[in-house]
């Protein structure tokens, strides 16, 4: 079962404007493995990986539950698990323990040999489907209407689908992530006046900030309104032109969780991913990507008492590798992501063992020509110098 991308970078079946890509859907599991204890999930995975040797690679990002990244050769980010996916050559069967635009970037930075799997196709990114092709072309043609295009510059983040990136990359835009997104900005502009930025508003806006911009500059385009519900002058005078897009976990930390965590840790620091809500960006000690979060909790003193805003699974694998700070979710009414909790112990054991009987199930696959132009786009990201930055408050 392959999810491929027409050449016009959509799924085939089609989404109607306003539904996004959320047609994706996973066949129930035999009951094998419904059915199976945690004990049989194991065993069978282990004897799985044993088999197909070096020629499985499976992939963890940090948000995956313990029961599934235990069993991840390699851990990382969005961009960091990319990057080992098209540095691993040998292995011809990527098993990616993420979601779905994840898989995406490695189906489009790995060789022809080599196959990515996503265990339940309906983990996909929230945050991601709130931008599809259809929106992000009519909103480039409504700009166009009142505005030089030849002036704006696209830039997507890599929490989107390949025809999105497909789109930036044919448009001269680039992709960013929560670690560069300055430096694409510094790059975008020296080539035009003004941005198209999807599908985070936030992380566009936190970085805006950082860089010396203000509420006068930015202007939230909502793809469900005419014109973005801008008006002409808005459109034309804006600097940012942000997507009001956002991700369901990160937005729901709040200024009142870093007053509540300050109140009773008045020595405590308070880190923050950039997809927060600038509220409480503004208020944090540190705002930096997970890469970087992982780097600041790993460098505290002992005994250092830290809030995080990001996804519980990851806080809690943090806690528990560090036993000699303390280590909270900033809101303590935590939720995991819904949709990176779709990869689990018997979707796992199912597509590896598979793999086993030479089924490939669940491939996700990138159509050549938004493979090629998504490339451009993931390319003039690693080509643009500067060190990678987080948006604010870096030390
Ligand atoms: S944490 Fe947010 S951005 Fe990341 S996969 Fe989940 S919904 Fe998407």
């Amino acid at each position: 079962m392959a999810t491929r991308l027409s050449p016009a970078g959509q799924y085939r079946s089609r989404p109607t404007k306003g539904q996004h890509n959320m047609l994706r859907l996973q066949a129930p599991l035999p009951d094998r493995y419904t059915l199976a204890t945690p004990e049989e999930l194991d065993k069978w995975i282990a004897a799985a990986k044993q088999t197909l040797g070096d020629g499985l690679l499976i992939l963890g990002h940090h948000y995956q539950r313990p029961e599934v990244i235990k069993w991840a050769d390699l851990r990382g980010d969005s961009f960091k698990l990319a990057q080992f996916a098209a540095e691993n050559h040998q292995a011809t069967d990527i098993v990616f323990c993420g979601v779905h635009f994840m898989a995406e970037a490695a189906d489009i930075l790995t060789g022809d040999h080599q196959r990515v799997v996503l265990p339940d196709l309906n983990a996909g990114c929230s945050m991601a489907d709130m931008a599809d092709i259809d929106q992000v072309e009519e909103a480039w043609d409504e700009i166009a209407a009142v505005t030089d295009i030849s002036r704006v510059v696209p830039i997507t983040y890599m929490n989107s689908s390949a025809a999105l990136k497909a789109f930036v990359g044919d448009h001269g835009g680039a992709v960013c992530t929560s670690s560069n997104a300055q430096a694409i900005l510094e790059w975008a502009f020296e080539r035009g006046d003004k941005v198209l930025f999807f599908p985070d508003q936030h992380l566009g806006r936190n970085t805006g900030y950082t860089m010396g911009y203000d509420e006068s500059h930015i202007q939230v385009w909502n793809p469900h309104r005419d014109l973005g519900g801008l008006d002409e002058r808005d459109v034309k005078e804006a600097i940012f032109l942000l997507w009001k897009g956002h991700c369901t976990v990160h937005q729901r930390f709040l200024p009142e969780h870093v007053a509540g965590f300050r109140a009773e840790h008045p020595d405590g620091e308070v880190i923050v991913h950039p997809e927060c809500r600038h509220e409480v960006a503004e208020l944090a000690d540190r705002v930096g990507s997970t890469e970087r979060i992982i780097e600041w909790v790993d460098a505290a003193p002992p005994g250092a008492t830290i809030a995080i805003g990001t996804e519980i699974h990851m806080i809690q694998r943090l806690a528990a590798e560090h036993p000699d700070k303390i280590v909270v979710s900033l809101d303590p009414l935590v939720c995991p992501c819904s949709t990176m909790f779709r990869i689990d112990g018997p979707h796992l054991a199912w597509c590896l063992e598979s793999l086993v009987r030479s089924e490939v199930v669940n491939q996700i696959v990138v159509d050549d020509k938004t493979a090629e132009s998504a490339k451009v786009a993931l390319q003039r990201m690693l080509d643009i110098k500067g060190a990678p930055t987080a948006p604010s408050k870096v030390d």
